[in-house]
């Protein structure tokens, strides 16, 4: 870590204390932009980087609701409104457990270089709750949603701020928040997108994530001369993007043979054909089950627990060419990244955001695997969010494959992007350099136009 790089940690710790997936993030976009600061003295002078690690407004909130029982629960909700330089803010709502301030600002960071890597005007944002849906009625869903808006209403707009789902954030969620925005705003407008299709929703879009990962994987690959088919790859997750990223894969001739839920995983050696896709889809958008009950299913899969006490991930120790982490962060650590290469993975592509550890990113890129940054990689969702952002703009719903091809256009773009910035700066190849690069570079410049805001 360069001095430039070490000061900044220290008071980004100093002023954001016990958030480490915060520092994570910003060290690793700080270590690949310090070579740009140095070629580029105006950003330093302009301190871009230290005004990009404060967020502009952070917003945390109470949440009261009433469960079946008639108990009164309370949870806390957040919106961190990270940066406007390029659009407006921009980016999901989580619910889950885990959710605290630190979990969101890294988040939210990721957003800002994500959003300006989609080529499409949107700035960077993320919220949530420490509200876990599983396990709740789809009243008490409504109720928590519901108190959740009649607080975040007042902060956001088709203008302003557009949030949209993300772990724990399905359609059911984005319907109860829409409608409780609708009736206190006492308008319809594109204020969330993840809409439903006869709602203002866009065509792809619950598919744009996961088939936007395979869409950046092909790119990677062609690199190299090669394509998805035939490959054999273990996939982590069975929600929105594990689900999209599977049916993508079975169209490209790929054959997927993992799948895991917070209490374990599947291998399913015979692969994940459509049949047995349309019964996870079921299992998990309607019935709101559990992983194991593929295995239950079909005899070709085994399942395996979690096993807390591990120092390492057992789905990521399974023969295989490619991985592609779709669940949540941090799911791979630096052994596990030594496991997938020792299992010949070659290629990772990153649906999840920020899945692997520093030292698991440092381990790929040493051994030279075709790594896909979660920023790029999955840039996908955000990406086809903001088509919906224009539908809803021109009050016009375009068709599946026009969505589908303006999403696909835009995933071979930013893979140009950062596979051409990662040369220029010298690391070729380093897609983490490029993607943390080229999308500094364009909010950079939009600040320094901008003045000292
Ligand atoms: P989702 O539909 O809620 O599914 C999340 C999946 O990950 C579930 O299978 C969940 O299992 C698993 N998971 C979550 N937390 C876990 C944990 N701590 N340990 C093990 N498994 C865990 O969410 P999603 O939209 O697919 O999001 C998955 C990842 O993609 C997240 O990192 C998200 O930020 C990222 N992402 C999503 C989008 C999007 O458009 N949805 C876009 C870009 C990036 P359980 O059911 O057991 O919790």
């Amino acid at each position: 870590m360069n001095e430039y790089v070490s000061n900044l940690m220290a008071v980004v710790k100093a002023k954001n204390p016990a958030e480490p997936e915060f520092y994570q993030t910003v060290q690793e976009v700080a270590e690949s932009v310090s070579i740009v600061l140095d070629r580029k003295p105006q950003y330093r002078k302009a301190k871009i980087l230290e005004r990009i690690v404060e967020p502009e407004r952070v917003l945390m909130f109470r949440v009261p609701w009433q469960d079946d029982q008639g108990n009164y629960q309370v949870n806390r909700g957040f919106r961190i409104e990270m940066n406007s330089a390029i659009g407006p803010y921009k980016g999901g709502l989580r619910f889950h457990p885990t959710v605290y301030l630190g979990i969101l600002k890294f988040l939210a960071f990721e957003q800002v270089f994500k959003n300006a890597l989609t080529t499409l005007p949107m700035g960077g944002g993320k919220g949530g709750a420490d509200f876990d849906p599983k396990g709740k009625s789809d009243n008490e869903v409504m109720r928590f949603c519901q108190s959740f808006m009649n607080e975040l209403f007042r902060h956001i707009g088709p203008n302003t701020d557009v949030p949209a789902g993300d772990i724990g954030v399905g359609g059911r969620e984005i319907g109860y928040l829409f409608g409780q925005y609708k009736r206190l705003k006492d308008e319809f407008t594109g204020v969330l997108t993840g809409k439903g299709l006869t709602w203002g929703g866009s065509l792809i879009r619950t598919e744009a994530t996961g088939y936007g990962a395979v869409y950046f994987a092909d790119e990677m690959l062609k690199t190299r001369g090669e394509s998805m088919k035939g490959k054999v790859c273990l996939v982590s997750g069975s929600g929105n993007v594990a689900q999209y990223t599977v049916e993508k894969l079975i169209d490209e001739g790929a054959k997927a043979v993992t799948l895991s839920d917070s209490n374990g995983f599947i291998y399913d050696s015979a692969g994940i054909d459509r049949e047995k896709l349309a019964f996870l889809l079921d299992l998990k958008n309607v019935r709101r089950g559990r992983i194991k009950e593929y295995a239950d299913k079909f005899k070709t899969a085994k399942y395996t627990p979690a096993n807390p006490s591990l120092d390492h991930n057992p789905i990521w120790d399974m023969k295989a060419d490619c991985a592609f982490p779709s669940a949540t962060q941090n799911e791979i650590n630096a052994k596990d990244a030594a496991n997938l290469v020792k299992n010949g993975v070659y290629l990772v592509c990153e649906g999840a955001n920020m899945p692997s550890t520093l030292d698991a990113t440092r381990f790929f890129i040493e051994k030279k695997v075709l790594y896909g940054p979660a920023k790029a990689a999955n840039a996908g969702g955000v990406a086809t969010s903001g088509l919906e952002m224009s539908q809803n703009s021109e009050r016009l719903s375009w068709t599946r494959e026009e969505v589908d091809n303006k999403l696909h256009d835009i995933m071979i773009k930013i893979h140009k992007a950062c596979y051409e910035t990662a040369k220029e700066y010298g690391t070729p190849g380093n897609l983490v350099n490029g993607a943390n690069i080229a999308g500094f570079i364009k909010v950079a410049d939009a600040m320094l136009d901008q003045g000292l805001v």
